[in-house]
């Protein structure tokens, strides 16, 4: 596994990595992350080692992304640990690039996509998704995957991403991973440290009200969007500690709100409950599709 810092030096890796494996058609996985990995990401590793060739880890915390009072200087760091996991999920070259190799200028192009981002965290995190599809956009064109993984933990993201794709014609198919959960249902994320014990037990409410929202679905043919959304609250609000930032039926990935008294199984689209929670200072997302689509989008 190489690490690599500087973007020419990591289109130089790429492109001689291609001409050793002389055959034809290689193709580029890339798994774009954040760091402090866990077996989330480790599981989009894993789906890049079995489809492609060559697999690119980057590991950026992005500022762009960030807002004035967010947790950018504190967000957890462990590049040591990082790359032991990137090794042992077989990834052949990993891109830590400093903010000032992204930014060497502040960025006067933005990529802002419309319709997808002004709902859910894009209410709450003003500029958020806007910094989020111009670094990977940005990512993009420096290492030309064919395919990028990403996780479903942040389905609104893949929507977005996807949207981005087709709509600019980006050679790139996006995959959707699954969302991986610790044993007890909670949703694995960088920002679980931050929790405290009796945070981390509360928060298990999350995962407790999409199993509820789940099982109601399937056990009730005729149940209403907003019984559906109800129960969630319900649940969540079981944990006293819980501060409900969004609860919210949607479409997917077109992100369309439905209406409070249409019943589920008389909508024809994917529909998905997605929902961000604060516990303390922590903000944590969750979501649950009660049907699944594979693959987005292909160029
Ligand atoms: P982050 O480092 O938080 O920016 O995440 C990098 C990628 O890992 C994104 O595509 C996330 O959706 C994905 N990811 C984060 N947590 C999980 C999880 N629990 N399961 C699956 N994918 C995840």
């Amino acid at each position: 596994m190489i690490t690599v810092r500087g973007i020419q030096e990591l289109i130089s890796q790429i492109t001689a990595m291609k001409k050793d494996l002389s055959k034809p058609g290689v193709t580029v996985g890339f798994v774009p992350t954040m760091g402090f990995l866990h077996e989330g990401h480790a599981s989009l590793m894993k789906q890049a080692r079995n489809k492609t060739d060559i697999v690119v880890l980057s590991i950026f915390v992005n500022p762009i992304q960030f807002g004035p009072n967010e947790d950018f200087e504190s967000y957890p760091r462990d590049e040591k640990r990082d790359l032991a996991v990137a090794e042992k999920e077989g990834v052949d070259i990993v891109f830590i690039p400093s903010v000032e190799e992204m930014y060497p200028q502040p960025t006067k192009t933005t990529i802002q996509v419309s319709g997808l981002t002004e709902r859910l965290c894009g209410a709450s995190r003003p500029g958020h998704f806007d910094g989020v599809t111009t670094v990977v956009a940005k990512l993009f064109n420096i290492v030309q995957p064919d395919f990028a993984f990403f996780g479903m933990k942040d389905a609104q993201q893949v929507a977005v991403l996807t949207q981005m794709v087709n709509d600019l014609n980006m050679p790139v198919t996006i995959v959707p991973c699954p969302i991986m959960r610790e044993t007890d249902g909670l949703a694995l994320s960088s920002r679980n440290v931050y929790l405290s014990a009796e945070e981390r037990s509360q928060a298990l409410s999350l995962s407790r009200s999409l199993s509820v929202a789940q099982k109601a679905s399937e056990e009730r043919e005729d149940i209403t969007i907003s019984e559906l959304r109800n129960l969630v609250i319900s649940e969540i609000t079981k944990s006293p500690a819980a501060v409900i930032d969004y609860v919210e039926v949607l479409t997917f990935p077109g992100l369309q709100p439905l209406a409070e008294e249409q019943q589920l199984e008389q909508i024809q689209e994917d529909v998905i409950v997605a929902l961000a929670v604060k516990f303390g200072k922590t903000r944590l997302i969750d979501n649950h599709r009660l049907k699944k689509v594979e693959v987005l989008s292909r160029v």
